[in-house]
């Protein structure tokens, strides 16, 4: 059957886990999913690759990206610019396939724009207590940070009811699943089967009586 490609955005809050769910539905469903790596100009940090975290780019190199139309869409975020490159996510929906893009909220809701049928999916821990907790736990970062992640989660929450579905992550597993049974159903969905019922339509009629 034909397929059509989806593309299926994560975004939630820092300390949400987005990182570690994506990490497991590629995991759990190898060479199902391809992930869009995305250009930045944060620092690349201990145990980063450049090309498969992220393009970490000079500021001058990612205005250039931006000024050329490189870029699907892009944000600022703490500061530092993220942006999705278009050529790969163009072309693996030319191709029928999926892509996946763990990217904050001002460039999904743009994502949704150019693509009104990308497939948007919040992650959120189940308590404020506990996304707290997580941010502490890291241990990579200081109390400001922690405090200035809540506030932009705070202020993030605003526009959750703009996401398709919404995720609680509370048991990883669980939430790495009820992301494939979403990227599933999607697929099945009649708007996205077009093909597939005209086709089935067309061989039915060889059975008709005359
Ligand atoms: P971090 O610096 O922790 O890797 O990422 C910070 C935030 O930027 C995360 O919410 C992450 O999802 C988001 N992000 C990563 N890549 C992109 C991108 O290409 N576009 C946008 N809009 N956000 C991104």
């Amino acid at each position: 059957m034909k397929q059509t490609g989806l593309i299926i955005v994560l975004s939630g809050f820092s300390g949400a886990g987005k990182g570690t769910i994506m990490k497991h539905l590629l995991q759990n469903h190898p060479g199902e999913f391809n992930l869009s790596i995305s250009a930045t100009t944060r620092k690349k940090r201990q145990g980063e690759v450049d090309g498969r975290d992220y393009f970490f780019k000079t500021r001058e190199e990612f205005d250039s990206m931006i000024e050329n139309g490189d870029l699907l869409e892009y944000a600022t975020f703490n500061n530092n610019s993220y942006g999705t490159p278009k050529s790969y996510v163009e072309k693996l929906v030319n191709e029928g396939k999926d892509v996946l893009l763990e990217i904050e909220i001002q460039g999904a809701l743009q994502v949704k724009k150019i693509f009104p049928e990308a497939v948007l999916l919040f992650v959120m821990p189940p308590s404020a207590d506990a996304l707290k907790e997580r941010l502490v736990g890291r241990g990579t970062e200081t109390e400001d940070v922690v405090a200035e992640r809540l506030a932009i989660s705070n202020k993030e929450a605003e526009f959750m009811p703009q996401y398709d579905y919404l995720i609680v992550n509370d048991i990883l597993e669980n939430a790495v699943e009820q992301v494939y049974s979403i990227i599933s159903s999607e697929h099945s969905r009649t708007a996205r089967n077009v093909e597939n019922i005209e086709k089935i339509k067309q061989d039915l009629k060889k059975f008709e009586r005359s």
